[in-house]
C-alpha cells in the first residue's frame, strides 16, 4: 500500500473508533501520533533497508507485529493520560499499516508474503527490488489496487473534513 493508502485507511479506522467508543472525533494530538504511526513501518524499515543495509528487507522490524505487540503493551501499560491516548493512536496507525500491507497479498493468494508479521522467526521476503521511492513513484500504474487507494484518500478527506479536521490547529495555533 501507498503512504496515502496507509494514511487514509488508518484515519478511517481510528475515527470510527474514536466515535464508537467516546462519541467525538479524534483530538488534534491524537491524530498527529496516528499519522506518524500509519507511515512508521516504512519510516524504519525502507532506509534501514534500502539505503543502510541494516535490516534484511524492506519489511521486517518495523513490519514485524512479533517486535510492535509487546513494546506497545509495555508502553500502553507503562502509560496514562494523553501519553496512553499519543501511544494507542501511534499504535492503531502502526498497525493500520500492517493491515494495509497484508491485503494485497492475502487478495493475490501470496500467503508467504505476510510472513514478515512474524519476522525475524519467520525469514524475510526477498522482495525484488530495493528501488528508492522516487522510482518506485515513477514506476506507477493505473491499477485498481493503485486508484482503490486514491478512493480511500477522497473519502478519508471527506471524513476529516467532517470530523473538523483534527490535527490542523496544532500548527496554526487555535
Ligand atoms: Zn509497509
Amino acid at each position: 500500500m501507498w503512504p496515502w493508502g496507509h494514511l487514509a485507511a488508518g484515519y478511517l479506522l481510528y475515527t470510527a473508533f474514536e466515535r464508537v467508543l467516546t462519541d467525538h472525533p479524534p483530538g488534534d494530538l491524537a491524530t498527529i501520533w496516528l499519522v506518524v504511526g500509519t507511515q512508521l513501518p516504512d519510516l524504519i524499515d525502507k532506509p534501514l533497508a534500502w539505503t543502510l543495509q541494516v535490516l534484511p528487507s524492506g519489511r521486517s522490524f518495523g513490519h514485524s507485529l512479533l517486535i510492535l505487540v509487546p513494546l506497545l503493551l509495555v508502553a500502553a501499560y507503562r502509560s496514562s493520560g494523553r501519553y496512553r491516548t499519543a501511544i494507542v493512536a501511534l499504535g492503531t496507525g502502526h498497525v493500520t499499516h500492517l493491515l494495509g500491507d497484508v491485503v494485497y497479498p492475502l487478495t493475490v493468494g501470496q500467503i508467504h508474503h505476510v510472513g514478515f508479521l512474524g519476522w525475524p522467526l519467520i525469514p524475510p521476503i526477498d522482495y525484488p527490488t530495493t528501488q528508492s521511492f522516487l522510482a518506485h513513484l515513477m514506476g506507477i500504474d493505473l491499477t485498481p489496487w493503485f486508484t482503490g487507494q486514491l478512493a480511500l484518500v477522497v473519502v478519508a478527506i471527506v471524513v476529516w473534513t467532517v470530523d473538523g479536521n483534527p490535527g490542523l490547529r496544532v500548527f496554526d495555533g487555535r
